[in-house]
C-alpha cells in the first residue's frame, strides 16, 4: 500500500472535479498516496446557490469544498499555494515554480498530472500552472536548482510521467448544446473547450467503478454547480453517460517508454517490480 504516489496540479478548486475525480478515487482505493494541489481558492468564481457562500467567505467555502471532494475521492487533504484566483499569468512565476519544485522534492511522485498547454478552454490560471508544473517537474530532477532549501526537500526527484488532463474531441460532440460548441463564458464571451483528437490521447482510464465517488466529489463543489444541475437533478443520466465513466489523458513526459497503443493505467511501465 501507499507503493506509488499521484500528484496532481491545478488551478482551482473545482478543476479536479469532472475530468479527474474518478481517476483520482480510483488510485486511492488501489492505495495509492494521491495529492491534489491548488493554486487558488477560487475566489473568483461565480456563486450559483447564494446560501451556500457570499463574495467574502467564498475562499473559505471553496477550500471546504474542495476538502469535502478530497475526503469523498478518499486522497490526502488538498495542498493550496495561496495565489489570487485569475492573477497566476501575474504572479511572480519563480516563485510559483519553486512552490511546487520544493512540493516535488518533499511528496516524490512518481506520477504528476495537470493541464496541457489549451488549459482547457484556454483558461490563463490553467495556462500559467501549465507552465509552472511542466518546468518545476524538470527543476525538481536538477541538482543545481533550488539546492539551498532546509532538510529533505533538497534531494532532487525524477517524475516519472508527467500526464496532461484532456477532454476528447468525442466528448465535446456530446456537451454542445443547440448545435453550438461547448464553451466557457468569460467576461461576456463564450471561449471554446478545446478537444484532442482521438489520436493524440495516449491513456484513457475506465472509472466506471468510481462514478459514485465522482459524482459525490463534484456535488461537494456546490457553489459552482448549483442544485439546479443534473448532478442533482438527474445524477443516473450522468452516471451512466459513457463520458463521464472514462477519462482522457496526454503523456507528455515518461522515462519510463511510451505507449504502444492506448494506455488504460497511468502507472503502466511502473509497477513492475513494486507491487
Ligand atoms: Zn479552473
Amino acid at each position: 500500500m501507499g507503493s506509488f504516489t499521484l500528484m496532481v496540479v491545478t488551478a482551482h478548486p473545482d478543476d479536479e472535479a469532472l475530468g479527474l475525480g474518478g481517476t483520482l478515487a480510483r488510485y486511492a482505493a488501489e492505495g495509492c498516496d494521491v495529492y491534489v494541489v491548488a493554486a487558488t481558492r477560487g475566489e473568483a468564481g461565480q456563486i450559483f446557490e447564494p446560501d451556500a457562500a457570499t463574495p467574502i467567505t467564498l475562499p473559505r467555502v471553496r477550500e471546504q469544498e474542495l476538502r469535502c471532494a478530497c475526503q469523498t475521492y478518499g486522497i490526502h487533504p488538498p495542498i493550496f499555494l495561496d495565489y489570487p484566483d485569475g492573477l497566476l499569468p501575474l504572479v511572480h512565476q519563480g516563485q510559483a515554480v519553486g512552490k511546487l519544485v520544493r512540493l516535488i522534492r518533499r511528496l516524490r511522485p512518481q506520477v504528476v498530472i495537470t493541464f496541457g498547454p489549451d488549459g482547457i478552454y484556454g483558461h490563463f490560471d490553467h495556462i500559467a500552472v501549465h507552465w509552472w508544473t511542466i518546468t518545476a517537474v524538470d527543476l525538481a530532477a536538477d541538482p543545481d536548482w533550488f539546492a539551498d532549501e532546509p532538510g529533505e526537500e533538497r534531494d532532487p526527484h525524477q517524475v516519472d510521467k508527467l500526464y496532461y488532463r484532456v477532454v476528447a474531441e468525442e466528448q465535446l460532440e456530446m456537451m454542445a448544446q443547440n448545435g453550438r460548441p461547448a464553451a466557457v463564458m468569460r467576461d461576456g464571451v463564450p471561449f471554446r473547450f478545446v478537444g484532442w483528437k482521438q489520436e493524440q490521447i495516449t491513456t484513457v482510464i475506465d472509472v466506471s467503478d468510481y462514478v459514485e465517488a465522482k459524482l459525490q466529489g463534484i456535488r461537494c463543489h456546490l457553489t459552482q454547480i448549483g442544485r439546479q444541475s443534473p448532478f442533482f437533478t438527474a445524477p443516473e443520466m450522468v452516471t451512466l453517460a459513457p463520458w463521464f465513466r472514462e477519462e482522457n489523458f496526454v503523456l507528455a513526459r515518461s522515462t519510463v517508454g511510451w505507449p504502444e497503443g492506448v494506455e488504460d493505467d497511468l502507472l503502466a511501465g511502473l509497477r513492475g517490480g513494486r507491487d
